[in-house]
């Protein structure tokens, strides 16, 4: 077959198809792609300056059933509490810190079903000790990660400690592509 012959045969097909060719979408994102996306779209909702980090848990009916993002505790202004990750007087309520709650945290409090037992949660950053604790707690059983770049942190080594020892499953999610685009424009 020539090149040519190859690019004009969609056209063709076009032309003559039946509704009973028509076959579904081929691109679509893959269910980790897409759980990843919406915990990255979460983390855009996020005010801290320097780490924006989103989560979102996934029931075995691939229902959503919580999203969250790291932010300060409701009623606690985000105005008049620090940002900083370092204190020049080396004071650590001048960090963000003592005041933060993270992506986890949030998405496990904001579930919109009984509980999260069995659940899955799926998170850019590998989950701290503070929020391996919780995960631990609520009875989510896997837990989809994009970076790990806190690897040999101490709160990290504990983190793995403990899903380890309470068999949460973790595993690092390699997505399809780098970006996935929202093209408002693209309904019409
Ligand atoms: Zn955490």
């Amino acid at each position: 077959m020539t090149k040519r012959g190859r690019e004009s045969e969609p056209e063709i097909k076009n032309m003559l198809v039946s509704s009973s060719e028509v076959t579904k979408r081929s691109e679509t994102i893959s269910w980790d792609d897409y759980f990843m996306s919406v915990a990255f779209l979460s983390s855009m909702r996020s005010k801290d300056p320097n780490t924006q980090v989103g989560a979102c848990i996934v029931n075995d009916q691939k229902r959503i059933v919580g999203i969250g993002y790291n932010g300060f505790p409701r009623g606690c202004s985000d105005d008049e509490l620090p940002w900083a990750r370092h204190s020049e007087s080396n004071n650590e309520l001048d960090t963000k810190y003592p005041f933060v709650c993270h992506a986890e945290v949030n998405a496990i409090l904001n579930k919109n079903s009984a509980g999260v037992e069995g659940c899955s949660l799926y998170v850019g950053l590998f989950p701290c000790n503070e929020c391996a604790k919780i995960i631990i707690q609520s009875g989510i059983k896997e837990v989809v990660f994009l970076s790990d770049k806190y690897k040999n942190s101490n709160s990290m080594v504990a983190s793995r400690k403990m899903m380890n020892m309470a068999k949460v499953i973790y595993r690092q999610h390699i997505p399809a592509t780098d970006k996935v685009v929202i093209c408002f424009p693209s309904i019409e």
